[in-house]
């Protein structure tokens, strides 16, 4: 059986951050859909082209543009024993569509470790992002800073400030987190699947209570 883990929070909980690790730990691919939507825009694709506008605005890309480049990329080669899902699913459809995705493979969501951050934490986290070209590391200026300011720690690539991270966007966004995406907090809660943990502590404390809450899944 594959295992898929859906990190749930709103921009700025740690997902991103939280992945990196517990991929690496647990031998599953990290599939963010914001790197995947950022991927395209680099490579300004048709597909970036088309997204580019909702990015930009810090709104939700249209749910069958989003929901058919994530089923794509969960068929590939490196996704057969499952994926760490960071930034997807963020509607009730896109919930349906990975629960009917993985039940044609005879599989189901397993875990969904949900970060929980209060909005005026978010705030200050969003504008002291910076993020690697290459791979999407995530650093803070405060809270994680690179060792070499500008510079990744593992790969070496530039580091920069996401345009949508911008004050003007971030608010929008984190409305737009309330209004569509946390009621899939009850959604995967009363399916059991949920796993809430503090995203208010430090970087390795929320990774050490997120693999304690793992410990059945995987
Ligand atoms: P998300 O993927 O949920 O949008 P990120 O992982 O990109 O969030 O984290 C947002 C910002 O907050 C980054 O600058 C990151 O370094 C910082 N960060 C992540 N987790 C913590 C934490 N537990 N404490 C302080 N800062 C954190
Ligand atoms: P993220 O990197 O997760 O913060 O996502 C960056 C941006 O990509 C979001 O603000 C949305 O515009 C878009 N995006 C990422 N994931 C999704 C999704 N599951 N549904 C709709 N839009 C998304």
């Amino acid at each position: 059986m594959a295992v898929y883990i859906v990190l749930l929070g709103p921009p700025g909980a740690g997902k991103g951050t939280q992945a990196k690790v517990i991929s690496e730990k647990i031998k599953l691919p990290h599939i963010s859909s914001g790197e995947l939507f950022r991927e395209n825009l680099k490579a300004q694709t048709e597909l970036g082209k088309l997204v580019q506008g909702y990015i930009k605005r810090g709104e939700l890309v249209p749910d069958e543009i989003t929901i058919g480049m994530v089923k794509e990329r969960l068929e590939r080669e490196d996704c057969k024993e499952g994926a760490l899902l960071d930034g997807f699913p963020r509607t009730r459809a896109q919930a349906e569509a990975l629960a009917q995705m993985l039940a044609q493979k005879g599989e189901t969501v397993d875990a969904v470790p949900y970060i929980a951050v209060p909005p005026k934490v978010l705030i200050e986290r969003l504008s002291g992002r910076w993020s690697c070209r290459a791979q999407g590391h995530v650093y803070h200026e405060v809270y994680n800073p690179s060792k070499i300011r500008g510079v990744c720690d593992v790969d070496g690539s530039d580091l920069y400030q996401r345009e949508d991270d911008r004050a003007e966007t971030v608010e929008n966004r984190i409305n737009i987190y309330f209004e569509q995406t946390s009621s899939l907090i009850d959604y995967y809660r009363s399916r059991n699947l949920l796993l809430e943990v503090d995203g208010t502590k430090p970087i390795e404390e929320v990774s050490r209570e997120i693999f304690l809450s793992l410990e059945k899944v995987v």
